[in-house]
C-alpha cells in the first residue's frame, strides 16, 4: 500500500495548494471518509469550493474525478484544470467575478487510490454501485453480485463514497433554480477518442435532457471547436448496471416532480479520455491492469498537458460547458 499511500498523499498535498492559490476564492471541506480498508484506515474525501459564495449557490457547476481508483490520470487533469481557473484569471474570469462557482470532490475513491486498484476499499466498483438495474448489461464488465475479488462487483448496498458524492450533489446542485448545471466526472479509459457521455447508463431509453444535451454536444463540437470529443448517450458506447449518475439525475427529477414549472437542470457529464493512443508503440501496456487505464509516463505528462492547458481541448469544453450553461438564457 506504501506506493499507493505516497500517490494519495501528493494528491493531497495538490489540493492544499490549489486551496492557497487564493484563499478568499477557495473553501476546502472534508466531505466523508471512503470504506474502512483492511488495516482499518478510512481515508478522508475532499471537496473544494470555489468561488464567490453567491456563484457558488446561484451558478454552480460541478467536477469530480478519482471514482475509479486506477483512473488517477482524471485527478490530475481536475487538479491542473482548477489550478490553472485559479493561477489564470483570464483563463476562467467568470470564476473570479461571481457569474460562476465551481464544486469538486478531487478523489471520490481516495481508498482505491492508496490501495491502487479501480474498487474501494470493500471491492464495490463505484460506477457499478447505485442499484440502478440495467435494462440488458454487458455481462460481467455491466456489473454483478458474484464476488468483491473479482471487477466490476456491485455491492449490496450503497458505498460511503457512493452516499458521500450523493449528498455532495444533493447539497450543491438540487436547490438552484432556473439554472443549467453541468457536473463532469473526469475518467480514462478504453480507446483512444475522448468520450463525453451523457444519462442513461442502464437504457437506450432518451432522457429527459436528451434534446439539451444533444444541444450541448453540438455547440461544443463545432462551435467551441472540441470536434474530436465524442458525444452521446453512455448507453450507446455500452450498458451498465448500478450507474450512480443515473441514481442521482433520476432521484433530482423526482425531487421537483410536484413542480411542473421547475427550470433547473442538473446535467451529469463523464468525460472518459481514452489512453490507448500509445499502444501501437507498447502493446505489452495490455499486459499491466494499471497501465490499461495509464498511458506510459511521457506520454500521460502530455495528455495532460494537452488536456489541461490552453488551448486544451477536453478541459477547455469543460470550461465552455461552464460559461456557456450557467446561463439559463442561451438558446438550446
Ligand atoms: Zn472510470
Amino acid at each position: 500500500m506504501v506506493r499507493g499511500l505516497r500517490r494519495l498523499h501528493r494528491f493531497e498535498k495538490r489540493i492544499l495548494e490549489v486551496a492557497r492559490l487564493q484563499e478568499d476564492l477557495v473553501h476546502i471541506e472534508q466531505y466523508g471518509f471512503s470504506r474502512k480498508a483492511d488495516n482499518g484506515f478510512r481515508f478522508p474525501i475532499y471537496a473544494l469550493r470555489i468561488g464567490k459564495s453567491s456563484a457558488l449557490k446561484k451558478r454552480p457547476v460541478g467536477i469530480v474525478a478519482g471514482v475509479h481508483g486506477l483512473e488517477t490520470i482524471g485527478v490530475r487533469i481536475l487538479l491542473d484544470f482548477l489550478h490553472h481557473c485559479l493561477a489564470n484569471p483570464d483563463f476562467f474570469p467568470e470564476l473570479h467575478n461571481g457569474k460562476v462557482g465551481i464544486h469538486a470532490i478531487p478523489m471520490v475513491n481516495p481508498g482505491g487510490i492508496a490501495l491502487r486498484r479501480r474498487s474501494n476499499p470493500a471491492g464495490v466498483d463505484l460506477m457499478r454501485n447505485s442499484g440502478v438495474e440495467a435494462v440488458r448489461s454487458m455481462p460481467f464488465f455491466g456489473g454483478h453480485r458474484l464476488s468483491k475479488h473479482l471487477p466490476y462487483y456491485r455491492g449490496n448496498t450503497l458505498e460511503p463514497e457512493s452516499r458521500a458524492l450523493y449528498r455532495f450533489i444533493f447539497q450543491s446542485f438540487f436547490a438552484t433554480k432556473g439554472r443549467l448545471m453541468p457536473v463532469v466526472d473526469v475518467h480514462s479509459g478504453f480507446g483512444s477518442v475522448d468520450h463525453v457521455w451523457w444519462p442513461y447508463a442502464s437504457t437506450k431509453e432518451p432522457c429527459r435532457d436528451t434534446p439539451l444535451f444533444e444541444s450541448m454536444g453540438r455547440f461544443l463540437k463545432i462551435q467551441a471547436g472540441h470536434s474530436k470529443l465524442n458525444f452521446g448517450p453512455q448507453s450507446e458506447s455500452y450498458t451498465t448496471h448500478g450507474d450512480l449518475w443515473d441514481l442521482y439525475y433520476d432521484h433530482y427529477w423526482k425531487y421537483h416532480e410536484s413542480d411542473k414549472n421547475w427550470k433547473g437542470r442538473f446535467l451529469p457529464l463523464t468525460l472518459e479520455v481514452g489512453t490507448w493512443s500509445d499502444l501501437r508503440e507498447s502493446p505489452t501496456r495490455m499486459l499491466n491492469r494499471k497501465n490499461i487505464f495509464n498511458p506510459d509516463a511521457e506520454r500521460k505528462q502530455q495528455t495532460i498537458s494537452a488536456i489541461s492547458k490552453i488551448p486544451a481541448r477536453s478541459v477547455s469544453s469543460i470550461a465552455d460547458i461552464g460559461k456557456r450553461l450557467a446561463q439559463p438564457e442561451i438558446a438550446m
